[in-house]
């Protein structure tokens, strides 16, 4: 038997199609969803607790890469420091969950951790070191 919390990414080819659906019945897998969303390309994301038989497990992950789904592990935790933060907004355009975002008209950047999936696309773009992850 095997747990793990893991994300999926969709490109917009994929968004459509019924790959969870797919896990469950295919590789009689478990699935607790945890967070989702798809982003205005149409690109999107999955994240889930995902358990099963050890074979089962790493055979529905197998068909995961074949289809072209991105996985990866969920781990650590994103820490964004308000007071390094420049108000830039570039991690805003690449985050994709949402979770460092500018709220108008005030134009400033928050962020909302239970939205966070730990991608750390915000940790290459920070040129202040205002994001870090913390294990
Ligand atoms: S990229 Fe860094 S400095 Fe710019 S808004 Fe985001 S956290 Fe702040
Ligand atoms: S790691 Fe950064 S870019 Fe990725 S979801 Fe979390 S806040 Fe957004």
């Amino acid at each position: 038997m095997i747990a793990n919390k893991i994300v999926l990414r969709f490109s917009s080819s994929l968004v459509e199609q019924a790959i969870i659906y797919h896990l469950v019945k295919d590789f009689d897998l478990v699935i607790n969803i945890l967070k989702a969303d798809i982003n205005p390309h149409k690109e999107g994301y999955v994240v889930l607790e995902l358990s099963g038989d050890s074979e089962n497990y790493n055979r529905g992950l197998e068909y995961l890469k074949n289809v072209g789904v991105v996985v990866e592990p969920l781990s650590g935790t994103i820490v964004w420091n308000s007071e390094r933060c420049l108000q830039c907004g570039a991690c805003t355009t690449f985050c994709p969950a949402g979770a460092l975002y500018m709220t108008e008209p005030d134009r400033k950047v928050h962020f909302d951790g239970s939205k966070c999936i730990v991608c750390e696309s915000c940790l290459l773009v920070c040129m202040a070191r205002a994001v870090e992850v913390r294990f």
